[in-house]
């Protein structure tokens, strides 16, 4: 059996990590077991689908290196659903149903008022032929339900949350089909998952109602359903789910120099027991890719903890993956020496600035004279191998100083701050002229 999985966004937005994590698990578990992965876009909703989100998803996607094997579109298969929807009518499983949202909400307001649940009366059923015809003869068009088998058990063993089960009987006929002949997202996406032989749906727990809905719809269509893995939700770093996660997408990633790596890394494995690792090649996240690994409790998404994996991620980047994003002039051993230093890419060209110059230093006051003999001896030394060795070891024999006297004024010096790359791999970039330059105009006290 082939492993299918599939991503259905709805095209009536951007992507946000919370539907990132969706489709990266997707992605993950039919790649780890050499399947298929689906992009659906459940355009269904008119109205609300808009082509410049279809344009996104894809690009988002792309970016993140999650490519689909095949797209589909539910705008172009509504001649299957409305010919399914026809066999699923004529065997009794769909049933017109006439009430307005008024009515229905009058009617959820009296059950609970007598502390009953909200739940669909099938006041539709009782009605006979002479009462739709005379429903359709005064204009009135119906909406459609789908008709729960109340003696059939709903249950299956989910993925991540174990087994579960469902009382049809508890449930409200769901609707599928509004008046105007448009579709609501429940039979679409069960006729799509049979047609599609989608073998694993992924989504978050907030279908797992959906889902008892839909396996019903299987059942009624012949189809043996898909597995479910009902993913916890994510909440923010506070714990709560938060309304800032719901713009984080792939823009607010970008402008903050976050890399795709680390976006995958982080959650690959975010709400699983397994710890959180940088990788570039998601080739060893796949291998240990497992929804038993899944947690029931939401995951934490901490912007923090993505900063710090995007860190990790940089400082393995090699410099052929970043070159069209340097400076000019950044070179391989320039971006080596940086690299371990940054937090993302972009930071490059701060250090960049650093080694061109001028460099702001701070006022040498009492180092004046130090600075001096180091411009001095910067002259005499050889820079053709690791000239910041020859020089602090030429300075310490001279001053007998060591550590952080040693070191430090030149660092300032020499960057025009107390902290950076290793002055070892910086100094080489800097250069003779720029480094003596430097020196000299700081052993003007
Ligand atoms: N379009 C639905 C959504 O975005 C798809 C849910 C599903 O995966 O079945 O919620």
């Amino acid at each position: 059996m082939t492993v299918i999985t599939r991503f259905a966004p709805s095209p009536t937005g951007l992507l946000h990590v919370g539907n990132i994590r969706t489709a990266l698990h997707n992605w993950m578990w039919a790649k780890a077991q050499g399947g298929r992965f689906l992009l659906r876009i459940d355009d269904t909703d008119a109205q609300r689908s808009e082509e410049r989100f279809v344009d996104a998803i894809r690009a988002d996607l792309a970016w993140l290196g999650l490519h689909p094997d095949a797209e589909e579109r539910q705008s172009a298969r509504t001649a299957r659903y409305e010919a399914v929807f026809e066999e699923l009518r004529a065997a009794g499983h769909i049933y017109p149903a006439y009430e307005t949202a008024q009515e229905l909400d009058l009617k959820r307001k009296i059950q609970r008022g007598r502390g009953l649940p909200p739940v669909y009366d099938r006041a539709a059923l009782a009605l006979t032929d002479a009462d739709r015809a005379a429903l359709a003869a005064d204009g009135v068009r119906p909406h459609w339900r789908f008709k729960l088998d109340h003696a059939a058990p709903i249950a299956w063993i989910d993925l991540i949350r174990g087994p579960q089960a469902f009382d049809a009987a508890t449930m409200s006929d769901p609707v599928i089909r509004r008046a105007d002949g448009s579709w609501l997202y429940m039979l679409p996406s069960a006729i799509d998952d049979m047609d599609m032989r989608v073998t694993h749906v992924v989504r978050g727990e907030d279908h797992v109602t959906n889902t008892a809905l839909q396996l019903q719809m299987f059942a009624a269509m012949g189809a043996r359903a898909p597995a479910f893995a009902h993913e916890a939700l994510l909440t923010g770093a506070e714990g709560k789910l938060s309304k800032r996660l719901g713009s984080l997408g792939v823009d607010a990633f970008r402008e903050q120099g976050i890399e795709p790596a680390a976006i995958v890394s982080l959650l690959a494995r975010l709400g699983t027991s397994l710890a959180v690792e940088p990788h570039l090649d998601p080739a060893p996240l796949l291998d240990t890719f497992d929804f038993a690994h899944f947690g029931r409790a939401p995951a934490r998404f901490d912007e923090r903890e993505l900063a710090q994996v995007n860190a990790r991620i940089v400082h393995q980047l090699p410099f052929a993956a970043v070159a069209d994003r340097l400076p000019a002039g950044m070179d391989a051993a320039a971006w080596d020496a940086i690299r371990p230093n940054l937090e993302t890419v972009g930071g490059a060209a701060e250090w960049w600035h650093v080694v061109e110059g001028p460099v702001d230093a701070p006022a040498p006051g009492e180092e004046a004279a130090y600075l001096a003999q180091a411009a001095e001896v910067a002259r005499a030394i050889d820079w053709s191998v690791d000239p910041w060795h020859a020089l602090t070891t030429a300075l310490k024999e001279a001053t007998g100083r060591k550590g952080k006297p040693l070191f430090l004024p030149l660092r300032r010096a020499l960057t025009g701050r107390d902290h950076g790359p290793d002055m070892a791999a910086l100094l080489p970039l800097i250069g003779r002229d720029r480094a003596i330059a430097r020196l000299d105009s700081n052993s003007r006290g």
